[in-house]
């Protein structure tokens, strides 16, 4: 815990003022204050206690008692506050954070961060605070926010001691998110730190693979699982998550061999799972839908009924009951079951949808409508437009039917209204013995045993219709009997006797279907009716008790809604997984074939999507948050699957035991102490209600969190008690100046640039000694980079389609005429066109056409996007029924001769359709046959597949010769290779950037949303014989863009986005479009955010190059620092990089100039300390000269750039295999860092002679072209 002295020491220096006033209020004579106060050493003790501790407090012996002692801080505390009328330091008010953080009293936690961030500028050199105020963050599910905070803590001390903590939470959140990328990336860094974090690291690989399993990489997921499982005393509660997940994959997916033998694969892994933990509903569960996928029905419903005894009420479970019944001829039945689902989940559209074809099964289209209607209503449908068809059919029907008819008729089951009222497991119990007569005897008689079977059941309903509600308040009358007034007495005598009349019903019950069920000839549960009884009687007390659940429950409905769109959105591997899942439900058309013929695919297109989705919700729990952003709860989403959730929260909650039967409680304190939090106006309540509308929590949670974070947080909306009076309004304006700064990552310098490297670094050993923590010295001035705020003033709404800035070019002169490149490289212009440079230049174009590509080099490799062709400028969904920001393709590889030919029969295609269309010769049964040839696979939803060739790397001038050649007759500033090229001077090759990438195209191939590699310019020239079209936001309005991003669940820097242009025209984002005809040159300038379209055939190439401009050094610099906080790769070393341009370029740019030196001084600071720290520590540091062309170094590990003083482990070293870690990742594995060996590549002399030389230039020296 050595970084944690720093913010200890300045509790205690708070604490020590505190001391003081609070002696000062004693000698005034308040004394009643006496006995709360603090003795020295509980204020000791005290001290030591931050943030830093939450989750490991009762891992503590002292644990209860320090609890005891932080419930008398805080009160203490509190009181003195509203004595001092609020008027005390920022620091109290930290620590009265983190005191009641760490009795996870979060709102009082979240109040008090809130004021110690509004009257603390600098906050954010507080690590303690930012990681308390993350967890508190995270505990409200604020992932964006907590997800912030804790990337800030990680910024400003990277070796912050809670770093595993922060990374595992990271990992989780980005999990919800289903940014995958980054949450492995955040699970694998806390899986290398061993030091203790809340989760065991069996756990954190169980989330690793399990974060495979929800990208559908399946055999990834298998080996992560197995490879688990043969951890020495792996946990048995891993253990069993384990087994159950591998059996459901198993199941689902197809992982081995034949339906048999992957069946029994599944069945065996479930079953090694309830060994391990034999009360896990969800895989009883599980196993019962193997069961009843190999037409095992009894066993599959001992299952299900074991499930519902094990684990709470589960809509799903219900759901698949009632399949099995219907697969049983046992409409009524599946109707109870089905009912019980839609009870449980008013939301659970394919409960809703199975009900439906149960009802048009029986001649009820008018309770079937009703049904579908329902699941059309509910966000989880995903085949809405088929219900709509399937609904419109029926409703014709009707039309058609005789007046009356219907009604006439007699109804085999009860109509959806009277089912809804029926108890139902009460039902389901005595329904048993009905309706296996009823089997036997034919359906003629479903009638009168549906009559035999209701009357007794609405008697029930009124005697012993006792509601969760009203047993609850019957405790509460119990609990205070004493205290009654008449009313309420006269309340407590009727819910008594309803009470005992419930009880007497019970009874009854059970011996009246006891009697009838032994007489059954073909009883469904062979195990007797004993057992039949019990498992439903259970289920009727779970029923019971989560009858309070349609509130609590929402969220869990949501969850499934986001589920189910999630998997409606990515279709692809699961649609056809599914496939396999639903054809028992599809068998389950019972009868009425007449009225189905029409209706058939729907319905079978129904059971497709909605049946298996439902059940996939429980393995994919945590992406459950896909596209809707802050209004999930993450942890009722877990709550899913108690298994998942005890592994995901339980010890993160660190009074949970994740032990044995903790499982289903575990998820209610979560919810429950959120309720709690009774406080009006807070986010708690808001959040953790989880109303059913997404949209109407949005707004709330957003603003109860925004007031914290945001520049405009003079509000606050949380006042947790004793604070009340602690709103100094003098502050209010800090955080606004504080934001508002754009990011300062080139700040004015506490120590002077124009000093000698001697007394700078002298200087800086001095600072160091004054006790300032070393990585803070210049930091100090250096907060977390923040995305700049859009532009104010907002542009007109007419200023939002700005003309492209363009250049054209009729002969060489043009083309080096010096003002172009000033004109590009202009900050004013984010993009430039340069018309007809390709012929201004002569240039031959020819030798990137398909054709001598194919020539030069047939095998060369392709990367291959598979994309969905959309409409024009437009980004749909792939059901297209919304636009989205979401642009996902999947990633392959061809060769150069394979993707030819697939351009060129792709064009020869076109031409053919187009030809057709011409002599307007319409063959209907051709284009069908053709259509139908494509929607066999390459149709997802509406669009049609296509495929885009991109990435080809031609940095091989030996392959490439002539293509490159050729390009040596472009002028200097956009050549691939120039002095006054930044990209020049990394000394090594960066593919793509500084050498030449090709990209082959078809119409509507897409480039996604991006910024360049840390804003680097490129140039893109299109070789035809087709337009592309281009699309271009200025870099001033990223931050915008980046919003955006966030609040569609992607990754700004990492996911592939197509922006909605009317969300950009909304919020007055300027776009620049043009269209790039072959022999035309793009220019874009640092930082620009663009995508690309092909509108035609054709091909393009394209790299980067670097201005040698103080404009482009910012905007790189800057890009590094963010992918630092963001943990994403600079692809462009920047250290190594400004060192090299120190001893490379005479630059003469003061700004420029201004902006090198000090980053050479930060870093020469830095390798110094480090140095000084190691040989200090007693650490050899082994000499390691760089050779000639060395590329610069990264960290394994977390991918940031190690300059000068790498970190190789002792066996790496001795391998020469040099794999270099960071020296926060090597502290991380190996405290002492003994299992590593300190390799340094400069002398400190040598480094102090580069920062020396590098002066400015006179300013008519300048290189640059
Ligand atoms: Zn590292």
């Amino acid at each position: 815990m050595k970084a944690c002295r720093l913010s200890l020491a300045t509790a205690a220096a708070a604490f020590s003022d505190e001391e003081k006033k609070m002696a000062a209020e004693k000698a005034s004579g308040e004394s009643e204050e006496g006995s709360l106060a603090l003795t020295v050493e509980e204020r000791e003790t005290l001290g030591g206690l931050d943030s830093r501790l939450f989750g490991f407090l009762n891992i503590r012996e002292d644990g209860a008692r320090m609890k005891t002692l932080l419930g008398k801080a805080v009160h203490c505390y509190e009181s003195l506050i509203l004595k001092a009328e609020g008027k005390v330091e920022s620091d109290f008010f930290c620590q009265l954070g983190h005191f009641n953080l760490l009795l996870e009293d979060y709102s009082k936690a979240l109040s008090a961060y809130q004021k110690y961030y509004s009257l603390q500028a600098d906050y954010w050199k507080n690590a303690a605070f930012l990681y308390g105020l993350g967890l508190v963050y995270f505990y409200y599910n604020a992932f964006h926010w907590a997800i912030k905070a804790f990337q800030d803590v990680l910024y400003v001390d990277p070796s912050f001691c809670r770093a595993k903590e922060i990374h595992l939470r990271l990992g989780l959140m980005f999990k919800v998110n289903t940014d995958y990328e980054s949450s492995l990336k955040h699970f694998q860094l806390a899986l290398i730190d061993c030091n203790p974090c809340t989760l065991s690291s069996a756990e954190i690989q169980f989330h690793i693979a399990h974060l495979y399993e929800t990208q559908r990489k399946y055999h990834s997921a298998k080996e992560a699982y197995e490879q688990l499982l043969k951890t020495e005393n792996l946990p048995a509660q891993v253990k069993a998550t384990v087994l159950q997940q591998l059996g459901w994959m198993h199941h689902t997916m197809d992982l081995a061999g034949d339906k048999t033998t992957k069946e029994s694969y599944a069945i065996q892994y479930l079953q090694k799972s309830l060994e391990a933990d034999p009360n896990s509903g969800q895989s009883w569960y599980f196993l019962g839908r193997c069961y009843s996928s190999i037409g095992k029905v009894q066993d599959a419903f001992i299952s299900y009924r074991q499930s519902i005894d094990k684990s709470e009420a589960s809509a799903d479970t219900w759901c698949s009951i009632g399949v099995l019944y219907q697969q049983q001829n046992q409409p009524m039945d599946a109707l109870q079951a089905y009912i019980c689902a839609v009870q449980l989940d008013h939301g659970h559209a394919a409960a809703w949808m199975d009900l439906g074809t149960l009802y048009e099964s029986c001649n009820q289209p008018q309770d079937a409508i009703k049904c579908y209607l329902n699941a059309t209503r509910s966000k989880t449908c995903s085949s809405a437009s088929t219900l709509a068809a399937r609904i419109k059919f029926l409703q014709a029907q009707l039309c058609n039917l005789p007046q009356g008819s219907l009604q006439n008729k007699t109804k085999l089951l009860p109509s959806i209204e009277e089912a809804w009222s029926l108890p139902i497991p009460a039902e389901l119990t005595s329904r048993q013995g009905a309706m296996n007569s009823a089997q036997q005897n034919g359906s003629d008689n479903w009638n009168s045993g549906q009559t035999i079977s209701l009357h007794p059941v609405q008697q029930q309903a009124h005697s012993w219709g006792l509601t969760p509600q009203k047993l609850q308040h019957l405790e509460q009358l119990r609990a205070n009997k004493d205290n009654l007034n008449p009313a309420q007495r006269l309340m407590l005598e009727q819910l008594e006797n309803q009470f005992v009349l419930m009880e007497q019903r019970g009874l009854h019950k059970g011996q009246s279907s006891h009697l009838a069920g032994p007489n059954d000839e073909q009883p469904l549960f062979p195990t007797g009716s004993t057992q039949y009884h019990q498992a439903a009687c259970t289920s009727s007390q779970n029923q019971n008790g989560h009858h309070t659940l349609p509130r609590n429950s929402v969220p869990q409905g949501d969850a499934l809604n986001h589920l189910s769109s999630y998997i409606a959105t990515s279709g692809g591997q699961k649609g056809i997984t599914f496939t396999k899942e639903s054809k028992p439900s599809r068998n389950r058309s019972l009868g009425s074939e007449s009225s189905r013929h029409a209706g058939d695919t729907s319905n079978s297109c129904a059971g497709i999507k909605e049946l298996p989705n439902h059940v996939h919700q429980v393995t994919t729990v945590a992406i459950s948050s896909l596209n809707h952003g802050e209004s999930v709860s993450p942890n009722l989403i877990i709550a899913d699957n108690p298994q998942l959730s005890a592994l995901l929260i339980g010890k993160a909650n660190d009074n949970v035991d994740t032990g044995t039967c903790g499982k289903v409680n575990n998820t209610h304190p979560v919810i429950h102490t959120k309720t709690d939090n009774s406080v009006a106006s807070s986010p708690s309540s808001v959040i953790s209600t989880a109303t059913p509308s997404p949209k109407s929590t949005e707004p709330t949670s957003t603003h109860s969190v925004t007031s914290l974070n945001s520049p405009h947080s003079g509000l606050h909306t949380i006042n947790g008690e004793g604070l009340e009076n602690s709103q100094s309004s003098t502050k209010v304006d800090l955080p606004v100046v504080n934001h508002k700064s754009s990011p300062q990552i080139i700040p004015s310098m506490s120590v002077s640039i124009y000093s000698s490297s001697t007394e700078v670094l002298k200087a800086c050993r001095n600072l160091g000694k004054n006790g300032l923590s070393n990585s803070h010295i210049l930091l100090d001035k250096c907060p977390p980079p923040r995305p700049p705020a859009s532009p104010y003033p907002p542009l007109p709404k007419e200023k939002l389609n700005p003309p492209t800035p363009s250049i054209y070019l009729e002969n060489k002169r043009d083309a080096f005429f010096p003002p172009l490149h000033q004109f590009c490289t202009n900050p004013k212009n984010p993009v430039t066109v340069i018309r007809g440079l390709a012929g201004a230049l002569k240039l031959d174009l020819g030798l990137f056409s398909t054709k001598t590509l194919v020539e030069a080099n047939n095998e060369h490799v392709v990367e291959v996007r598979t994309q969905l062709l959309q409409p024009a400028d437009e980004n749909w969904d792939p059901t297209g029924t919304k636009k989205i920001w979401r642009y996902e393709s999947n990633r392959s590889h061809t060769t150069i001769a394979k993707y030819a030919q697939y351009q060129a029969s792709s064009f020869q295609e076109s031409l053919r359709e187009e030809n057709e269309r011409k002599t307007q010769i319409k063959d209907y049964s051709d284009n069908e046959s053709t259509s139908s040839d494509n929607s066999g696979r390459r149709r997802k939803g509406p669009f049609k597949t296509i495929k885009f060739g991109t990435n080809i790397d031609l940095s091989d001038n030996k392959k490439w010769k002539l293509q490159l050649h050729e390009l040596t007759k472009l002028p200097a500033f956009v050549r691939v290779v120039s002095a006054g090229n930044l990209l020049s001077h990394v000394g090594h090759t960066i593919v793509g950037m500084n050498t030449v990438q090709l990209y082959m195209k078809v119409p509507g191939s897409r480039t996604p949303g991006h910024q360049e590699n840390n804003n680097f310019c490129s140039v893109n020239i299109n070789i035809g014989p087709g337009d592309c079209e281009w699309f271009v936001v200025p870099e001033d309005y990223w931050g915008v863009l980046n919003e955006f991003c966030e609040k569609n669940n992607l990754n700004f820097l990492m996911s592939s986005w197509w922006p909605n242009l009317e969300d950009l025209y909304e919020a007055n984002v300027p776009v620049y479009r043009f269209i790039q005809r072959p022999g035309d040159l793009v220019w874009i300038n640092a930082g620009t955010v663009h995508w690309v379209q092909a509108i035609g055939w054709c091909n393009n190439i394209a790299w980067n190059v670097g201005p040698l401009t103080a404009c482009q050094y910012k905007l790189a610099v800057e890009r590094y620092e963010w992918n630092k906080l963001k943990n994403v790769k600079s692809i462009v070393p920047m250290v190594h990089l400004s060192w090299n341009m120190a001893r490379n370029i005479k630059v003469s740019d003061p700004k420029l100039f201004e902006m090198m030196k000090y980053c050479l001084l930060k870093i020469l600071k830095q390798c110094q300390t480090l140095r000084e720290a190691l040989v200090a520590a007693g650490k050899e540091v082994l000499w390691h000269g760089r050779t000639k062309n060395e590329p610069a170094h990264y960290c394994s590990v977390c991918e940031v750039e190690v300059f000068n003083l790498l970190f190789v482990t002792n066996e790496s070293n001795s391998q020469k295999t040099y794999i270099v870690h960071c020296q926060d990742c090597a502290r991380k594995t190996s405290g002492n860092l003994e299992n590593f060996v300190v390799l340094e590549q400069y002398k400190m002399e040598d480094l102090m002679q580069v920062y020396d030389q590098f002066t400015l230039a006179p300013s008519l020296t300048s290189s640059s072209s």
